[in-house]
């Protein structure tokens, strides 16, 4: 798919443009995205049957192969990204276990970052030796640490997260796109394709759990991934049988969910900038990571490659596990609640919640304290939010 230009000049449109011009059909006049529940379309002979059981660009065979509503999604993504290609799937977790097993084999190699979503953590440690699938877990913020765990001739993915959970570490994705052999694949799920484009850095694939930002009103459960046009062929092939596909509605609000991408990331990344603030310098609290904040150790990297340091913010409370659920309790204009990048603040103590399962030497490895709270920035007015934090810290 060819890049939208901008008219009156020779360079390419802003991405907060692309991702309300993109994943629109030339014979469409509708502007809101058409919804085809449909899970069949008819076949017109026995030829084109043929051919679109096996096409892997059909939109209006079956729609675990393909759907219009989805496919319009998938383009309009693949568009913002710089990707030939994109697939929808069901969910974040959908589309990262159809990476891991579509592209592997029993006897492959996995180089994963340490700091990772949970669900992809449990996967590769808890399911992938069941297949035969090793994994070496190896420092993302280490540029050099990927590449020394690769196994020439046996690594057949390198998967890493950045902005990764929990503590917002950032991966150098110019570093990692240099890697030569295996199939880079990064997470940037909290870094939606209007801030950061891990294609353009040399990454193969870059993958979203679109439940988040990109969806942005947390009413769709989806996932995307982008690269080209071979690799999600080979990606295909699998994903069809896996059957982790997107539904047409989800796809829907994914679209709807991208036209406004730029301006609610803007938004959140300028109030979360603020909370930050606020928070580095409240006496309650211990430690404030945030791409945007100086004083997080990779601040000239994330600048470098993210276009605004996005709308999640991780901190550390004095007070340990009982300031914790204090705050998170206390809170009235935010809200308890996991998942991120919707219209609400959602706050979180992990320690309770998503990292109950770990033991306390697990958890301090993950960065995870029992006083840190994870705050996803939502759309409310600033103020608001700056209020409420102090409230609760009080
Ligand atoms: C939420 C999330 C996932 C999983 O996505 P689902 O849509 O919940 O399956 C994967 N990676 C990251 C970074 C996430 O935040």
């Amino acid at each position: 798919m060819s890049a939208d230009r901008h008219p009156a000049a020779d360079r390419p449109l802003h991405p907060d443009t692309v991702a309300i011009r993109s994943g629109r059909s030339d014979d469409d006049t509708s502007l809101a995205p058409a919804l085809f529940p449909s899970t069949t379309f008819k076949t017109p002979s026995v030829d084109e049957g043929r051919r679109m059981a096996t096409d892997r660009g059909e939109r209006r065979f079956y729609t675990r192969y393909g759907n219009p509503t989805v496919s319009a999604f998938e383009d309009a993504i693949a568009e913002l990204e710089g990707a030939e290609a994109a697939r929808a799937f069901s969910s974040g977790m959908g589309a990262i276990s159809s990476v891991v097993f579509g592209l592997c084999d029993q006897g492959s190699h996995i180089v994963a970052q340490r700091q990772l979503y949970a669900g992809t953590q449990l996967l590769l440690q808890a399911h992938c030796p069941r297949f035969g699938i090793d994994v070496t877990f190896v420092d993302g913020t280490d540029p050099a640490a990927f590449a020394a765990a690769v196994v020439p001739g046996r690594t057949q993915l390198i998967l890493a997260e950045t902005p990764a959970n929990p503590c917002l570490d950032i991966v150098d994705l110019d570093a990692l796109g240099s890697i030569a052999g295996p199939v880079k694949v990064v997470d940037s799920t909290f870094a939606p394709p209007t801030i950061q484009q891990p294609l353009t850095h040399g990454i193969d694939l870059s993958l979203h759990s679109a439940t988040k930002a990109i969806g942005g009103h947390n009413d769709a459960t989806l996932g995307v991934v982008s690269g080209s046009n071979d690799l999600l062929a080979w990606l295909w092939n699998y994903a069809v049988l896996h059957g982790a596909n997107a539904a047409p509605f989800d796809a829907m609000n994914g679209l709807r969910g991208l036209r406004t991408l730029g301006v609610r990331i803007e938004r959140q990344s300028a109030s979360a900038q603020c909370l930050a603030e606020m928070l580095e310098s409240h006496p309650e609290v211990a430690r404030v990571h945030y791409p945007g904040l100086l004083s997080h150790p990779q601040y000239d990297l994330a600048k470098r490659q993210m276009a605004l340091p996005g709308g999640l913010i991780t901190f550390d409370l004095r007070g340990g596990l009982e300031a914790g659920q204090r705050f998170v309790e206390s809170v009235q204009v935010m809200q308890m609640a996991t998942s991120l990048g919707g219209p609400e603040t959602l706050v979180t103590h992990p320690a309770t919640t998503t990292h109950v399962g770990l033991l306390p030497d697990e958890l301090e490895a993950t960065g995870i304290g029992p006083g840190t709270i994870r705050l996803s920035v939502g759309l409310e007015h600033v103020d608001d939010l700056l209020a409420d934090a102090e409230h609760s810290l009080r």
